[in-house]
């Protein structure tokens, strides 16, 4: 795929088809990882590719939930990575918390490549200017960030097959998990384990939409810096009620609707 120009009318799919195909040439991704893509672009047409409001009310409730978390993580499989390395990364660095690399088909050579590709944004993100609104030493946050699943320590109870593996300092003990684009099987495993669990899906209908503590049904890299935002400028403490399935059903709404139109 060549270059994508700015003026294309679908610019940000077609960005996000060339960051995935050269992410799959670098050898980050199980072969499955573009037809899931797919489904999600499906999703996402209907969503008129844009940030819908109950979306929008699901990223404010999860950056609240990430600033409470005794211990926040934010794991990531391939595609998460190819999408939105440095703007995940600018999250972990403004919550302090760490990255842990999960992902369902794992090999030694996708897992290092993705190490490489993390280590290599995270120095880029920490030579950047700060986030408008945030405050302190940038670099040193940024540089701070740890980036587990190397070395794997402990397993998800309940999950079979090396889709288990985790690391204790990472998602076995943390209580609040941000997982873009989990499954199903694994958001359950994690459920039972009494964490909260906040899931970036464009299928208002999955099992990891419908299981997880808070459903963004939005496309990751849209949404990503709108969470960074609110996680450097949401100042709530509060947890108002949230009712995560009235919130999908919001969600799904505007894809039927948009049906009718
Ligand atoms: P589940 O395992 O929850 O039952 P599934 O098996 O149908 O769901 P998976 O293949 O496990 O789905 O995961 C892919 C999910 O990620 C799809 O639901 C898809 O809509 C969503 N998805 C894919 N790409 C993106 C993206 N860029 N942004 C947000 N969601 C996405
Ligand atoms: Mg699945």
């Amino acid at each position: 795929m060549g270059e994508v120009p700015l003026s294309h009318p679908r610019y940000n799919s077609l960005m996000g088809r060339k960051l995935l195909t050269e992410a799959a040439a670098d050898g980050m991704l199980a072969d499955s990882a573009l037809i899931a893509h797919g489904r999600g672009e499906a999703y996402d047409y209907l969503l008129g590719e844009a940030t819908c409001e109950s979306a929008r009310t699901a990223i404010t409730q999860s950056a609240i939930l990430m600033k409470q978390a005794k211990r926040c993580v934010i794991s990531v499989n391939g595609n998460a990575v190819a999408l939105a390395a440095a703007d995940l990364i600018r999250c972990a660095a403004v919550l302090q918390c760490p990255i842990e690399i999960n992902i369902y088909y794992r090999t030694p050579e996708r897992m290092t490549a993705l190490n490489s590709r993390l280590k290599k944004v995270r120095i880029e993100v920490s030579n950047e200017e700060a986030p408008t609104g945030w405050k302190g030493n940038w670099q040193t946050a940024v540089s701070d960030v740890v980036i587990l699943g190397m070395n794997p320590d402990s397993r998800i109870p309940n999950l079979e097959g090396p889709r288990a593996n985790c690391c204790a300092d990472g998602i076995l003990n943390a209580d609040v998990i941000f997982v873009p684009l989990e499954d199903g099987d694994r958001c359950e495993a994690l459920m039972e384990m009494g964490k909260k669990m906040i899931v970036v899906d464009l299928n208002p209908l999955s099992r990891t939409a419908r299981r997880a503590t808070v459903t963004i049904v939005d496309e990751l890299m849209r949404m990503a810096p709108i969470l960074l935002f609110d996680l450097v400028n949401e100042v709530s403490n509060e947890t108002p009620k949230w009712d995560n399935r009235a919130n999908l059903d919001n969600s799904l709404a505007v894809m039927l609707r948009r049906l009718d139109e």
